[in-house]
């Protein structure tokens, strides 16, 4: 049996007609770049995330971008995030000339361990970045009381998180602004690039604004400087379109999990995902971990399982953060994410005989390692 990674064409099949329809709707419009069917996403997007406000921006990078800027980032300021993390997070602090203060995550949310954070504030940091890794947030109470603290704000990184839940509220209505991502891949794709920033502050929402149209509110009126960080809107009628779609796509990814944790439970090869008891994980992600993930990682692959690494290196090691010299056993937990966490197949349409198999080479696997005879 092969059994994909992800599986795009699937979930457009299931909506091909309606999506199909919409994109007629924008051609006959031509209502490309920003327009009435980017503000009628915003609009919709704001109200599922419990926000009052939604700005849509060309991707989540721009998002995490014009947010930090729209703060007041500012060159040589500091802003704290963690290692463990698409690179797109720290990329954006550096975007601004701030420089990017790590701290680790915590060994069992893999999100930022607040226990770690208080010593990294500086009388320089202008926010905090907590990460929702693979679909789970992070813990927001913690890390806000702490940045309350020091007058400092936060921004959630929620790229992963679309719909995810911390103590009944939403993924990017936890703090001063959400972050996210719609590339094809996350839990609410586009058929594009695309990201927003959500909020609660009407004020911060208006400068993104501003920031994504060439630092305009009235044409040819540059007030600050900008970019082109505009969404589509074609991009934004199919992103209308799949939100319809969301909390039951998300549903059955939880469904899914339950399913593979309900089959690996006893298997001694992986340590499974914890759903930490704040959070309603929405599994964007479903990362086991194995101290012997490369070899696992192999097995599965001739098995026609195909599987992720998310992600190899942690940033604080990346060639592009080199010059910080922040060496192999600055941040131990985020290392050992990075060696141990194999990411299984996981999707909406992933079928239940697809987990089964995936569950039971596994086991299989794990068995073969645990008896001495098949060593090799
Ligand atoms: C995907 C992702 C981003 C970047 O989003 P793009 O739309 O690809 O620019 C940022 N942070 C995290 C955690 C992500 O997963």
């Amino acid at each position: 049996m092969k059994v994909p990674f992800l599986n795009l064409k699937a979930q457009y099949d299931s909506i091909a007609q309606e999506v199909e329809q919409s994109l007629k709707e924008v051609l006959l419009s031509c209502a490309f770049s920003g327009g009435p069917y980017v503000e009628h996403f915003e609009e919709e997007y704001a109200a599922f995330c419990g926000c009052n406000w939604a700005v849509g921006v060309g991707s989540g990078t721009e998002a995490l971008w014009l947010a930090l800027v729209g703060l007041g980032v500012n060159v040589g300021d500091e802003v704290i995030t963690t290692p463990n993390s698409f690179t797109a997070t720290a990329e954006a602090i550096t975007l601004c000339g701030a420089n990017p203060i790590f701290v680790d995550v915590d060994h069992e949310s893999f999100t930022m361990d607040p226990a770690l954070l208080e010593p990294a504030i500086t009388p320089r940091t202008k926010v905090i970045i907590p990460v929702h890794l693979f679909g789970q947030t992070a813990d927001m109470d913690a890390i806000v009381a702490i940045a309350h603290k020091h007058g400092v704000a936060v921004l959630e990184d929620a790229c992963q998180s679309h719909g995810a839940e911390y103590k009944g509220r939403r993924a990017g209505s936890l703090s001063d602004a959400g972050c996210f991502s719609f590339y094809p891949g996350k839990n609410l794709g586009a058929y594009g690039e695309a990201g927003c920033v959500v909020t609660g502050d009407k004020q911060l929402a208006n400068r993104i604004k501003m920031l994504r149209d060439h630092g305009q509110s009235r044409k040819y009126h540059h007030e600050v400087v900008g970019v082109n960080g505009r969404m589509d809107g074609i991009q934004a009628a199919i992103l209308s379109v799949k939100l319809k779609y969301l909390d039951a796509w998300n549903s059955l990814r939880r469904a899914r999990a339950s399913y593979y944790q309900k089959l690996l439970l006893n298997v001694p090869a992986v340590i499974l995902p914890k759903e930490m008891p704040y959070a309603r994980h929405i599994y964007h992600v479903y990362a086991v971990r194995s101290p012997e993930r490369e070899r696992l990682r192999h097995a599965l692959t001739a098995s026609g399982i195909e599987c992720g690494v998310h992600y190899p290196v942690p940033i604080h090691l990346l060639e592009a953060y080199a010059p910080r010299r922040e060496g192999a056993g600055s941040f131990p937990v985020a290392e050992v994410c990075a060696k141990e966490l194999l990411s299984l197949p996981m999707f909406p349409e992933l079928t239940e005989d697809q987990v089964v198999y995936v569950s039971s080479e596994i086991e299989r696997l794990s068995a073969d390692w645990a008896n001495p005879e098949c060593q090799h």
